[in-house]
């Protein structure tokens, strides 16, 4: 079984061969962190949280080393510092903050390095002047512009012609360019904003040569596998190999495999914050279960759009209730397998068909509820093994029903519980109902078995 993914370069899905093994490499290009992430951001860190688990099972944890930066200079983090009077530093220290932790309940693994641009002054102002030497950028009016027509390689990656891209209007003309395709690679600082001293003059970072910069000093080239979402084919990443490629020397590989998740849409619109039609992932995860909302957004192939819809959480949950129902009332089950299932393994394999992933795990399910005793046996073991490669079912089955009961409601159930028990077992009926209605006006399901009871907090009535 090899694992296969679709190379945006290429056009195809290709067979996944790292430059070395025992250092498998990803790059994935991380937040601007001025504000908090909406799920739309959310879907690239899971997406590629779940590459980043595969890689670590087929290649061993530490043979895979995952970078995601972090973009800490922007005029949108600018704009929020000046607004509140304060210093970047404190914008992109609280948003970093509440990244964390958010993507930290949606399952998350941190990346092996978190590299920021503020972090990366040195490599970037070196990379800068290495292509001002090798002829590919030149200084012009206080900017550092890379010159496009020196890499005939240029819109490779997204298919665009030089003609195309003037067409489109996606190239900002200016009287410093030689053409109008070249882009910045550092520019002056506007007053009131940071600035950085270098050998071109005092001023800050284009957006592109930052990535570059961290991708050498974090991971080194060529990296195996470069991610992000597909908004970022054009300009950014186009412009991040132009970059790499001729800083480092022509025939130099930047990234073997380039991989993008489709956009997360509301309704016919991308979510996006300057659209103004975001759900935060702070917001939401108060909402719903985080390992649903993981689950919604796995419930597309990565390179699909995903309509965000109330339906598709509540899919995700049921979903989740059905797995973590049968793992529940399969508790004396003796799990004989610590290996994930075969189908569910090819179906990751295949440039992450998590739909397909995901349907497994409900076949080992069903196959846990209805086997003989050593099918359920051995389905009980593959989707203890499954689940968690996706991030998923690593909790109590019974924590799961619980989800949204805290402490206090947790202790008064398991005692009316306990009460109905002994109500029951000295036959006194009425106690017994009781109970029941106390219950029932908690919004607490129970769920009587052959071993005793389990219970569920209700959906809230609509
Ligand atoms: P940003 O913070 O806007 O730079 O975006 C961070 C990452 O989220 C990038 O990889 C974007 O491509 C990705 N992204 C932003 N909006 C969406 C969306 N609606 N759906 C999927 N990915 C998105
Ligand atoms: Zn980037």
């Amino acid at each position: 079984m090899t694992l296969r993914l679709y190379d945006t370069l290429t056009r195809a899905k290709r067979d996944f061969v790292p430059v070395d093994p025992a250092r498998v490499t990803m790059y994935v290009c991380g937040p601007t962190v001025y504000n908090y992430a909406h799920i739309g951001n959310a879907r690239p860190v899971v997406v590629f949280d779940v590459v980043f688990r595969l890689l670590r099972r087929l290649y061993g944890e530490e043979h895979v080393l995952y970078a995601a930066n972090v973009t800490d200079v922007d005029d949108k983090i600018n704009l929020k510092a000046a607004q509140e009077g304060v210093p970047i530093g404190v914008i992109t220290d609280r948003y970093l903050t509440a990244y964390h932790a958010d993507m930290a309940k949606l399952g998350a693994l941190r990346p092996t390095f978190e590299p920021r641009a503020t972090q990366t002054m040195d490599a970037i102002i070196a990379m800068i002047e290495r292509l001002i030497a090798a002829g590919a950028a030149y200084a012009a009016q206080g900017h550092v512009l890379f010159n496009t027509q020196t890499y005939a390689d240029y819109g490779k990656l997204s298919g665009r012609s030089l003609d195309d891209m003037i067409a489109g209007a996606r190239v900002e003309v200016a009287p410093y360019k030689q053409h109008p395709a070249d882009f910045v690679l550092w520019k002056p600082s506007k007053e009131n904003e940071p600035v950085w001293d270098s050998p071109f003059g005092p001023g800050r970072p284009g957006w592109h040569i930052e990535c570059s910069a961290m991708i050498e000093q974090a991971l080194g080239l060529p990296i195996d596998i470069h991610g992000g979402g597909n908004d970022l084919i054009f300009p950014h990443h186009e412009n991040e190999m132009a970059q790499g490629v001729c800083a480092d020397g022509h025939g130099t590989i930047y990234a073997n495999y380039w991989l993008h998740n489709g956009f997360l849409n509301m309704g016919a619109q991308k979510m996006s914050k300057s659209l103004g039609n975001v759900q935060l992932v702070h917001d939401l995860v108060r909402e719903a279960p985080p390992e649903a909302l993981r689950w919604a957004l796995l419930s597309s192939h990565y390179r699909q759009p995903l309509a965000w819809t109330d339906d598709v959480i509540a899919q995700a949950k049921s979903a989740l209730d059905t797995l973590y129902g049968a793992l529940n009332r399969a508790g004396d089950v003796e799990a004989t397998a610590a290996e994930p299932s075969e189908a569910f393994l090819d179906a990751l394999m295949d440039d992450l068909n998590t739909p397909k992933a995901n349907a497994e795990l409900f076949a080992l399910a069903k196959r846990l509820e209805t086997g003989s005793p050593a099918e359920r046996a051995l389905a009980k073991g593959q989707l203890l093994a499954s689940g968690p490669l996706l991030g998923f079912l690593q909790g109590v089955p019974q924590a799961w029903f619980h989800g949204g009961a805290d402490a206090d409601l947790t202790a008064r159930v398991d005692a009316l519980i306990a009460d109905r028990i002994a109500a029951r077992a000295a036959k006194d009926w009425a106690r017994a109902d009781a109970i029941r209605g106390e219950l029932t006006a908690l919004n607490i399901e129970v769920m009587d078995s052959a071993d005793g009871a389990t219970w569920k907090l209700k959906e809230p009535a609509a």
